[in-house]
C-alpha cells in the first residue's frame, strides 16, 4: 500500500467527511482505503461492488468537489472490491473524470424518480408545466418548503427535463451560497462585469436555498438586477427556500414581490402512503425489491423527513449486502434502532451553516484570522456549538477553524459561557441557533 495514495485519499475523506451526515460517511465510507497512487489515478478499496455502485451514484459530485479542492489536479478515482458479490449482477460501470466548473445537475433527480402525492401534487405540476413551456408558465417559480422534502430534486428535475428537450439550453443550477461566493471573488477581483454576464447569459437559472441571501444586500440586489434581465428577455428563473418568501426577512420590498410576481408552492411532508411508495421507487431504482412489510416498518417510523427516510433504506441495503442476508423486517429494526437511538445526525457544517446566516459572515471568514468583535463573536459562538453539540476535542475544534490553537478555542468557549448568563440578548440568539440546528 502506498503511503501517498492513503494520505490522498484520507485528505478527500476529511472534506466529505464534514459534508454529509455521520451516518451516511460511516456507511458508505468508513471501510474505504487508499492503496495506490499512480498516473494521477487514486485506487481506492471498497467491501463490495454494492458499494461502488452506491458510491458512484451519489456521491460523485462530492468527490469530484473534493478532488478539486484538494489539488485542483485531473485526478481520477478507480474503485476495487475487496470481495465481488456473486448473485447480484454489477451495473455498468461509470469513468469518474474529475474534473468541471460549475455545479452540475444530477440524473437522478428526474421526474421519473419523484413520487407525487397529496403533499406535493401542486408542486410537482408546477414544476412540470415549467419544464414544458419555460419562460411561460410560471416565472419565476418559487419551491418551498422544510428539509429533506424534495425542493431540490423538483427543480433539478425541471432542469433534467428541459435539458433533454432542447439540448442548446444554456442551464444553470447552482445554490445561492455559491453565488454570493462567486460575488466576493468578483468584487475583490474587480470582475463584477464577468459575474453579471456569466448570469445574464442563462436561459433556465435555478437558483437552490435562496434563504441564504437573507441580510446579504448587495447579493439581494445582484439577484434581483439579474432576475429582472432574464424575465424581460423571457428566461427561466426557479427558486427554491426552506420558507416562503415573505418570511425571508429584510428580504427587499422588490424582491419580495418579484417572487410573489410568479408562482409560490409549497412542499408539505408526505404523508403515510407516500413515504412507502417513496421507499418502493428508491429501492427500484436500485434495483432491488423490498418486501412490502419492511417498507411499512420503516415509512410508519421515520416520518420527518425524505432525506432521512432514503438514508434508513440506504443503510439497509447496505447492511444486507454486508451480511449477505435478503433484505427483512429485522435487518429492518436493526437498522432503525441505530439511526433512532443516535441523536448526533448534526454534523459541524450544520452547525457553521446556522451560525453563518444568523451572523452573516462567510466560512472562510470564520475560519479565518481576522478579529473584528463581531467575527470573533460569530466564530466563538460556532466554536462552543460544536464543542456542546459534537463533544470535539479542542484540537479538533481548533484544526476545524484553520489550526487555531486549543487555547483560543477554551478562550471562546469560557467566552460564550459568560455571556450566555450575562446577556439576555446574545442567549436568545443563541436558542435561536441551536432550535435552527436541531431541527
Ligand atoms: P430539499 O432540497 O427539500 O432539502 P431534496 O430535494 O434534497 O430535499 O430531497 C431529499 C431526498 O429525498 C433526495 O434524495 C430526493 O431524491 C428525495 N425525495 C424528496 N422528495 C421525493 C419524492 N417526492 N419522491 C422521491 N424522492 C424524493
Ligand atoms: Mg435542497
Amino acid at each position: 500500500m502506498s503511503e501517498n495514495a492513503k494520505t490522498t485519499w484520507d485528505n478527500i475523506l476529511v472534506y466529505v467527511r464534514e459534508r454529509i451526515n455521520p451516518q451516511s460517511y460511516n456507511t458508505w465510507f468508513g471501510s474505504s482505503r487508499g492503496v495506490e497512487l499512480k498516473d494521477d489515478v487514486l485506487l481506492v478499496e471498497f467491501p463490495n461492488g454494492f458499494f461502488i455502485d452506491w458510491i458512484e451514484e451519489h456521491y460523485y459530485s462530492i468527490l469530484e468537489e473534493a478532488v478539486q479542492h484538494i489539488n485542483g489536479n485531473k485526478l481520477r478515482i478507480a474503485f476495487k472490491a475487496i470481495r465481488e458479490q456473486g448473485d447480484r449482477p454489477r451495473k455498468k460501470k461509470k469513468r469518474l473524470i474529475l474534473s468541471h466548473d460549475g455545479t452540475k445537475l444530477q440524473e437522478r433527480y428526474s421526474f421519473e424518480n419523484f413520487v407525487v402525492g397529496k403533499n406535493n401534487e401542486f408542486a410537482h405540476a408546477a414544476a412540470l408545466a415549467v419544464g414544458e413551456a419555460p419562460g411561460e408558465a410560471y416565472n419565476p417559480l418559487f419551491l418551498y418548503g422544510g428539509v429533506g422534502l424534495g425542493k431540490t430534486h423538483l427543480m433539478q428535475a425541471i432542469g433534467n427535463f428541459i435539458h433533454r428537450q432542447y439540448k442548446t439550453l444554456n442551464i444553470y443550477y447552482t445554490q445561492a451560497e455559491n453565488i454570493m461566493t462567486e460575488l466576493i471573488e468578483a468584487i475583490q477581483k474587480n470582475q463584477q462585469m464577468a459575474f453579471k454576464k456569466k448570469y445574464r447569459t442563462k436561459d433556465i437559472l435555478l437558483i437552490d436555498d435562496i434563504q441564504f441571501i437573507y441580510g446579504k444586500e448587495r447579493l439581494q440586489e445582484e439577484i434581483f438586477h439579474t432576475f429582472n434581465y432574464l424575465y424581460s428577455q423571457g428566461k427561466q428563473v426557479v427558486i427554491t427556500s426552506d420558507r416562503p418568501p415573505k418570511e425571508i426577512l429584510t428580504l427587499e420590498e422588490r424582491l419580495t414581490s418579484r417572487f410573489q410576481g410568479g408562482l409560490v408552492v409549497d412542499i408539505q411532508p408526505p404523508d403515510l402512503e407516500t413515504r412507502i411508495a417513496i421507499l418502493h421507487k428508491k429501492a427500484e431504482t436500485e434495483d432491488i425489491r423490498i418486501p412490502s412489510n419492511v417498507a411499512y416498518y420503516i415509512a410508519s417510523r421515520v416520518k420527518s423527513n425524505i432525506r432521512e427516510l432514503e438514508g434508513c433504506l440506504i443503510r439497509l441495503l447496505a447492511l444486507a449486502s454486508l451480511s449477505g442476508q435478503d433484505v427483512n423486517e429485522q435487518l429492518a429494526e436493526e437498522v432503525l434502532k441505530d439511526l433512532l437511538g443516535s441523536s448526533s445526525k448534526i454534523t459541524k457544517q450544520m452547525i457553521l451553516k446556522q451560525v453563518i446566516e444568523e451572523f452573516g459572515f462567510s466560512e472562510v471568514e470564520l475560519k479565518g484570522r481576522k478579529r473584528t468583535q463581531k467575527l470573533a463573536l460569530a466564530r466563538q459562538t460556532s466554536m462552543y456549538l460544536i464543542r456542546t453539540l459534537l463533544s470535539l476535542s479542542l484540537a479538533e475544534i481548533g484544526e476545524f477553524f484553520g489550526g487555531k490553537d486549543h487555547s483560543t478555542v477554551i478562550h471562546a468557549i469560557e467566552k460564550i459561557e459568560h455571556l450566555k448568563k450575562t446577556d439576555i440578548e446574545y442567549f436568545q440568539r443563541l436558542e435561536r441557533i441551536t432550535n435552527r440546528i436541531n431541527s
